[in-house]
């Protein structure tokens, strides 16, 4: 069996989707996977995402999971299948912007700050309190977003109970969300947390979608 299979079975068990990081990878690389059945992809790069997206086969759900600039965001609206890092309230509001302009439903996860480095990207609990409260105004302009979870990085060390921790309190800032603004709202159910070294726990701790790079694909340069 594959280690992509071993890996894919052990995420079924707990219903978490796989999405396989790619970035710095080659298209042949990706096609290795794809062949053995994967069709979602995670890169972090606009630039790389959209090179990638063109040579290889349209199936494939495009996951960005990168810091997004507002100005690349026409780029990547026409394919994309799920931003994962969405990190401020003008980012999302450009998303709606150029995927009304280009008739689309972009699906978004939020990225929260639940690392203790702070050289991480994501929202705090205010900012994503300010989010939620626009997006669910009686008069919300966003109509072509729909928010589908939450997305958080642990930070990047050996301490188990860090990691833990950290995922921990992203699934209590979800429950809090949810409960608060989204109750009526199917779309929001994913928590996008785990990566090759610590999946394991994030999947314990109620990840429903892991992005995996290294452990898949070889360390990167
Ligand atoms: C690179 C990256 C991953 C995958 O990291 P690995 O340790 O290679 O599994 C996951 N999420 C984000 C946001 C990344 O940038």
């Amino acid at each position: 069996m594959s280690l992509l299979t071993q890996i894919q079975e052990e995420l079924q068990q707990n219903k978490t989707t796989l999405v396989a990081v790619s970035k710095t990878k080659s298209c042949e690389a990706i096609l290795t996977l794809y062949n053995e059945g994967q069709r979602i992809f995670g890169e972090n790069k606009v630039q790389e995402l959209v090179e990638k997206q063109a040579q290889l086969p349209k199936d494939i759900q495009w996951h960005l999971i990168g810091h997004l600039q507002t100005n690349k965001v026409k780029y990547i609206i026409p394919f994309v299948d799920m931003i994962h890092s969405v990190d401020s309230l003008h980012l999302l509001r450009e998303i709606n912007k150029q995927a009304n302009l280009q008739n689309k439903m972009v699906s978004v996860l939020l990225q929260v700050h639940i690392a203790q480095e702070d050289s991480k990207f994501g929202l705090d609990t205010k900012e994503l309190v300010e989010i939620m409260e626009y997006y669910t105004a009686e008069n919300s302009s966003l109509s072509n977003v729909t928010i589908c979870g939450l997305m958080g990085m642990a930070t990047f060390t050996e301490d188990e109970q860090i990691i833990r921790h950290e995922f921990k309190q992203l699934m209590e800032l979800f429950t809090f969300i949810k409960n608060g603004y989204l109750i009526h709202k199917k779309d929001f159910k994913e928590r996008s947390m785990g990566m090759s070294g610590d999946y394991k726990i994030a999947m314990q701790e109620g990840s429903t979608m892991v992005r995996i790079g290294s452990l898949l694909f070889g360390d990167r340069k």
